[in-house]
């Protein structure tokens, strides 16, 4: 502001005075208003500011005194000059004790005026400058602070102690405490105990610049106040950088330091993100089970310890017994539910510090860490998992029957790493599957490794058909009534020139995978009529071929055609040929199944619906299809030994069946009892071992032959029937 912007009043009952004043004023370049008398003046000052009043004393009505008194009680922010014809002295105290800034007697000197003024101007100039700066000031403190304390971040000063000097309010919402009350306070009442070192380093930060401490993740406690509700955790993880501070910064040897001043950023989301990244790297996204890599780990450490400790520990392969039928025949969403109900279900069968994981699929890994009593511990857990999948599972409106087999390996017995003991669990495993699935079994040494695990099966196949390595087995089918084998079923060997025999369940999922059943399928179609016509070329008991045939080979275009044809080929009637197929199968693409099975049907082809029970539920299907018998699966008649369960399943088949006009075979009759009750329940034919294991086809002929027929295992008076001669 310069001089000739401040306002200037010149006051006095004289115009001549005021007159000549002002002249004055103007020679050295000011301007002034001028007012005649007290009122007036008193008039100009409320109209407007003025920051210099040149004020007589003496005036008639209102006075400069009264002037004074008006200014002084509008609280004006000016400075007053008197100038005046009083002389006494205490006309002059009078004005100063009530704030003027000078007292001028007229007839006046025209320069001591004239500084007077001067200098009175560039007080009141000086003044304003600094209420001017002092306000700024206060409003960018002001703004600071709103800065500060509205920061997301916790911000601090520490003293060179480590005390707190200031800490902004978010502290309040972050941790709880109040900013003021951590005044004073040292930093580590905040810090969680475990990340006190880091935290020591952090606090005493003394560098500044790019060497400061940067991004150093601790975690802070929430103050141990139960009445705050704004935490459900106890710590808060945080991200802090710090720098030290200093007085005279600029000048080394003064240099001192003051403490230190940091940031503290709330990283809860992102540690809760970063925690949820690495529970999916570990975890199993569907049963939010462990995954391999979590086994795998978990494991390693558990043989260290059992190592140690000098204890056992069993590993556990667990898969869901037909599982891939259900996922083929109701959809990846049922599979996907039936997966999680199953994980429930299993995790309440282990203890604390079991490990259950999902190895994808249907393949579940146990892990049992501390196993004092050995094998004793590890059949209760199996035997109670066999138990608790027993009941059915309910997935959308679908009431599903699931079993798992189990095979155990045990540390150090079976293996004493990680991968030999996951390997031999799954060779118990597979030993368990080939042999009626729905158990458990430790491994033991003379279990034979499943072919796949060793060679490219892809290529084995090939070379199989090329080379003749397949052969049939046929595993009789009797007559419960008469005890007559009335047909065979035939079932696929691979005689492999390294492995030895290779069981169906070891490469027939691979090859429906991979396609390769169809050719193997003719190959078994071709041969299996050629046994059959045969038996009926030398006049043995005229029976039912049985043959097995995969979803993938039944939807080959030209199969109704190339199975007619094979008839023709080897001059045999429709009938004496039986088509198995699962329920599954049916379900895979029922419209093209029916119309498949009808064209067969219609050559007098009998269909079978293999492992009846074990696929899709639901039974109203059954009446739309050209079917004549039902193959109850071996599962079923399994449980026919423990006596409390499974016989009304049985029973309510064969009842259906008879309704229906089918034919009923129990599969897999091993006993007596089995049969006894089969023949209670009028249930008309039966396979097994009870009768006989799957034979070679010069057995069969012996069979045929004799009369009646003896099983070669059992004994069991059972005879052949129809001897054609
Ligand atoms: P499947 O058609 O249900 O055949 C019955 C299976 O049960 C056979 O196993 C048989 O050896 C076994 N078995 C029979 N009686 C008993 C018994 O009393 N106790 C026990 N524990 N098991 C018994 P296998 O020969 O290993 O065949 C397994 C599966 O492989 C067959 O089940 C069938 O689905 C499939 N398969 C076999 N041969 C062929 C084939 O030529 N083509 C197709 N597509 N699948 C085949
Ligand atoms: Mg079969
Ligand atoms: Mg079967």
């Amino acid at each position: 502001m310069s001089r000739n912007e401040q306002n200037i009043l010149i006051v006095d009952d004289d115009p001549v005075v005021l007159k000549s004043l002002k002249d004055l004023l103007a020679t050295r370049g000011l301007t002034a208003d001028t007012a005649i008398g007290g009122r007036e003046a008193i008039a100009c000052l409320d109209q407007k500011d003025y920051d210099l009043v040149l004020l007589d004393l003496q005036m008639p009505y209102v006075n400069g005194h009264d002037v004074m008194r008006h200014i002084h009680q509008q609280d004006m922010n000016l400075s007053v000059i008197i100038v005046s014809g009083e002389t006494s002295f205490e006309a002059a105290r009078d004005a100063c004790s009530q704030g003027a800034y000078d007292f001028l007697r007229k007839p006046y000197a025209t320069d001591e005026l004239m500084i007077t003024v001067n200098n009175a101007l560039n007080e009141k100039r000086l003044e304003k400058h600094n209420k001017l700066i002092q306000s700024q000031l206060r409003e960018s403190e002001r703004l600071h602070r709103y800065l500060v304390n509205t920061s997301p971040d916790i911000i601090y000063i520490l003293d060179k102690d480590g005390h707190f000097t200031f800490i902004n309010d978010r502290i309040e919402t972050l941790l709880g405490y109040d900013s003021k009350e951590l005044v004073g306070k040292h930093y580590s009442i905040l810090v969680h105990q475990n990340d006190m070192e880091i935290a020591r380093y952090v606090f005493n930060e003394r560098r500044v610049g790019d060497r400061a401490s940067r991004n150093v993740e601790l975690r802070l406690k929430c103050k141990d106040d139960s009445s705050q509700r704004f935490f459900d955790t106890r710590t808060l993880p945080i991200e802090l950088s710090s720098m030290g501070i200093y007085q005279n910064e600029d000048n080394p040897k003064k240099k001192t330091y003051l403490g230190t001043y940091g940031v503290a950023r709330d990283i809860t989301e992102r540690k809760i993100a970063e925690d949820t990244i690495n529970f999916q790297a570990y975890h199993d996204l569907l049963t939010n089970l462990p995954n391999r890599a979590l086994l795998q780990d978990r494991l390693s450490l558990a043989i260290t310890q059992a190592k140690r400790e000098d204890e056992m520990l069993a590993v556990m392969f667990l898969d869901l017994d037909r599982f891939k039928n259900i996922n083929d025949s109701l959809g990846h969403v049922v599979g996907d539910e039936l997966l999680q109900q199953v994980s429930t279900r299993l995790k309440s069968c282990i203890r604390e510090g079991d490990t259950l994981a999902r190895f994808g699929g249907d393949e579940f890994t146990l892990l049992l860490p501390k196993i004092a009593k050995g094998k004793e511990d590890v059949s209760k857990i199996a035997e109670k998992i066999n138990e608790v999948l027993k009941d059915p599972f309910d997935v959308d409106n679908n009431e599903l029957y699931v079993s798992a087999s189990i095979g155990i390996a045990i540390y150090p017995r079976d293996g004493t790493n990680m991968d030999s003991l996951i390997k031999h669990a799954d060779i118990a495993m597979y030993n368990v599957k080939d042999t009626g699935k729905n158990n458990y079994r430790f491994y033991s040494t003379d279990m034979t490794t499943p072919y796949f695990q060793n060679l490219s099966l892809e290529t084995g196949i090939h070379k199989a058909l090329e080379n003749d390595e397949f052969h049939l087995m046929y595993q009789p089918q009797i007559n419960i009534k008469t005890g007559d084998i009335v047909g065979v079923e035939a079932l696929l060997r691979w005689d492999h020139p390294e492995h030895g025999s290779i069981t169906p369940a070891e490469f027939i999922p691979f090859a429906e995978e991979t396609g390769m059943i169809v050719k193997i399928g003719h190959w078994v179609l071709r041969n299996a009529c050629a046994q059959l016509k045969h038996w009926r070329d030398i006049g043995l008991p005229e029976i039912r071929m049985s043959i097995n045939m995969s979803a993938r080979q039944l939807a080959e275009k030209g199969i109704v055609k190339h199975i007619s044809g094979l008839l023709k080929d080897y001059n045999l009637p429709g009938h004496c040929l039986e088509i198995e197929i699962t329920e599954n199968t049916i379900m895979s693409d029922m419209d093209s199944v029916i119309h498949k099975l009808k064209a067969l049907s219609k050559k007098g082809v009998d269909i079978a619906i293999d492992d009846f029970g074990t696929g899709y539920s639901s039974l109203s299907y059954l009446h739309k299809l050209p079917i004549q018998t039902l193959k109850i699966d071996r599962a079923f008649i399994k449980e026919v030994n423990m006596k409390h369960t499974g016989n009304s399943i049985i029973n309510t088949i064969v009842a259906m069946a008879k309704g229906l006009n089918l034919n009923v075979i129990a599969e897999g009759v091993e006993t007596q009892q089995q049969l006894d009750y089969l023949v209670e329940i009028d249930c008309s034919e039966a396979q097994g071992y009870l009768f006989g294991k799957p034979l070679t086809a010069d057995i069969i002929t012996q069979l045929l032959m004799q009369e009646p027929y003896a099983a070669p295992s059992s004994g069991s008076g059972l005879h052949s029937r129809h001897r054609t001669h």
